[in-house]
């Protein structure tokens, strides 16, 4: 039994402006069938996206982003919580600041609630507690606090669902030549020294912050898999029926 970690970021949960309900499902479908052999946590961006179904506030000021999380966290869980009530799993809701993450004391507790969730078969679900951190997403992105959420509770992998399906030699987007690069064994400097260049206005991210999660997988030796959100055949391949056909791996040299 492997304990996986699997994050998904706002782009794939939001859709014209709404929760992205059908995706969600095909989601909670796949978690449900990784459950089966595996410890698996998920960590959920797509707060801040939920709350602005309801309010149209103003997502460049923080205070506004942050009273949107508050309004769309419970609309995320509630929405779990149903989907995953089809399949008897028990969800539960994990939130963690960058203070959190930064302490031996607080680490143990998370690891102490993580374990006991896990062992009684509850799906625990984590994002940041944008509500409270005191700067801009304290942690940055959900992509990086999914990998310190990995190395804290020594997981095998870290799965990253996204709008990016690959790690490719160029970009996609202005090159269609561009070839995706199915194993990583290593990460330059260089490549994780650009600014973030999210898709999506809800999305922290982009391929920085996912090559910056993998570099810090790297050093311990977790693997992280990132794979398309939108389309789940390449995670199910990999995770499920242990065939690589898309998506790319991070892993050390063994
Ligand atoms: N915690 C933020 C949210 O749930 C997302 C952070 C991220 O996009 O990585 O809305």
């Amino acid at each position: 039994m492997k304990r996986i970690v699997v994050k998904v970021g706002s782009a794939v949960l939001t859709h014209n402006g709404e929760v992205a309900l059908e995706r969600m499902k095909a989601l909670v479908t796949f978690l449900a069938e990784l459950k089966k052999d595996n410890e698996v946590i998920l960590v959920s961006s797509g707060a801040v996206s939920a709350g602005y179904t309801l309010l149209k506030l103003d997502r460049k000021v923080l205070a506004n982003k942050q009273a949107l999380a508050a309004i769309g966290q419970p609309i995320l869980m509630q929405k779990y919580a149903s989907k995953f009530a089809a399949f008897d799993i028990i969800t539960s809701q994990v939130l963690v600041t960058d203070a959190n993450l930064n302490t031996k004391d607080d680490i143990s507790r998370i690891n102490n609630t993580i374990n006991t969730l896990l062992s009684n078969g509850v799906l625990p679900i984590i994002n940041e507690n944008d509500a409270t951190a005191t700067d801009e997403l304290e942690v940055g992105d959900n992509d990086q606090l999914s990998a310190y959420i990995a190395k804290d509770i020594n997981a095998d992998l870290l799965i990253l669902l996204s709008d990016i399906d690959a790690y490719y030699d160029a970009d996609p987007r202005k090159n269609k030549n561009a070839k995706v690069l199915k194993v990583v064994n290593n990460i330059s400097d260089d490549e994780i020294n650009c600014s973030p260049t999210p898709n999506n206005i809800f999305a922290t991210g982009g391929i920085v912050t996912k090559l910056k999660a993998a570099a810090y997988l790297l050093e311990f030796g977790i693997d992280m898999f990132l794979a398309s959100g939108f389309d789940l055949d390449d995670v199910k391949s990999f995770a499920l029926d242990a065939k690589h056909k898309g998506g790319t791996l991070f892993t050390k040299v063994r």
